[in-house]
């Protein structure tokens, strides 16, 4: 077992996109409101007083589109400057980045992961819930000025849907070859909009892997150190490219043994399982009701003591749920 250091924090379960993948088609979203949101404050104190004191020391920050979370750069900079934090890092759209990329960079963050999954603007705007904007452009220039201000690593994120993307797989894995960008292949999972899932499935890392392969040829596995952000992914190389590719393959492999993170949710739902809902524990209810931070602590310590037994584990079914229906959408836990 991987010691359990990393906490993906939802800043918002709103989002500026409504991605095939990540979000029901037309079902109506029940938003957070805003009173129930954590504060910046509760956030901080939950940091400083439960997590860090429990050995978390690597956080990121997601969404739905942690950009649209007012004060995101603010809160970025406390976080940043809490004395236990060794890692902090952001998933984002991109799509407001290109205006604050600098601001973030200053208050802080230094590494990010920008959702990117087509290179054609058409196909871009049929993924996100095309809203007749031409928004590709404006994630590209996010990317840009990210890679301009310094960010780094600077890590791409794309995920890849039978039919909709996976022509582009070459040309995307191709960013890798001249810029230090790092292009992460998702494989589809059925939490978000299982009904896509259902129709168009997923498709293996390791079919992807072989069709670059078969173009350009590709490194062993690297290991180590590399690329910076320890995480599930299995990390290649083009022979001569700056970047590298990354294979997330949570449906074709079984990584739940060296799963090292929980997930806080924007309203305060202490996650320990990407795909499995049981053990969750409401710590926004618990401070609010003036729980102590030592007992939050005790009953966080208590859930990672729990985790190895909850953590999914057994693919036997192939797939976790395979009715896709979870409580909450993927751009409600965070990815
Ligand atoms: N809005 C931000 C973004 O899109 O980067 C952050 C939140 S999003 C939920 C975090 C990550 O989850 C993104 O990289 C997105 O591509 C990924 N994701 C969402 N739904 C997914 C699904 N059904 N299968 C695999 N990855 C998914
Ligand atoms: Fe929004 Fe990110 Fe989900 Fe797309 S993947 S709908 S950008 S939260």
């Amino acid at each position: 077992m991987n010691p359990v250091d990393y906490l993906r924090i939802s800043l918002i379960d709103r989002c500026n996109f409504r991605c095939q993948y990540c979000m029901p088609e037309d079902a109506e979203l029940e938003y957070i409101l805003q009173q129930q949101l954590l504060s910046s404050s509760e956030l901080l104190t939950l940091l400083e007083e439960v997590f860090i004191p429990l050995g978390f020391h690597r956080f990121r920050l997601t969404g739905g589109e942690p950009l649209l979370r007012p004060g995101v750069v603010d809160l970025v900079r406390s976080i940043a400057h809490l004395p236990g934090t060794e890692d902090l890092s952001m998933t984002t759209n991109g799509f407001l980045l290109a205006g604050m990329a600098g601001d973030l960079y200053q208050a802080g963050l230094r590494r990010i992961n920008i959702s990117l999954d087509s290179l054609d603007s058409v196909t871009f705007e049929q993924i996100i819930g095309n809203r007749g904007k031409a928004r590709w452009q404006q994630v590209w220039e996010g990317i840009l000025a990210a890679y301009q201000v310094g960010f780094n690593p600077l890590k791409l994120n794309v995920v890849v849907i039978p039919g909709i993307n996976d022509h582009e797989i070459l040309k995307l894995a191709a960013l890798t070859l001249d810029r230090r960008w790092h292009v992460r292949f998702i494989e589809f999972m059925p939490i978000g909009n299982g009904e896509l899932f259902q129709e168009r499935a997923w498709i293996p890392s390791a079919e992807l892997r072989q069709q670059i392969k078969n173009h350009w040829g590709l490194t062993d596995q690297l290991t180590g150190g590399e690329v910076r952000g320890a995480g599930p992914a299995d990390v290649f190389q083009i022979p001569g490219a700056l970047g590298t590719l990354g294979f997330i393959s949570q449906m074709s492999e079984c990584f739940c043994d060296r799963c090292n993170r929980m997930r806080l949710s924007a309203d305060g739902w202490l996650r320990p399982c990407l795909l499995n809902e049981t053990g969750e524990i409401d710590l926004k209810t618990s401070l609010r009701q003036g729980i102590s931070t030592t007992k939050l602590r005790q009953q966080v310590a208590q859930l990672l003591r729990l985790k190895p037994e909850i953590n999914y584990k057994e693919r036997t079914s192939g797939i976790a749920n395979p009715s896709g229906s979870y409580h909450r959408t993927m751009s409600q836990i965070g990815g």
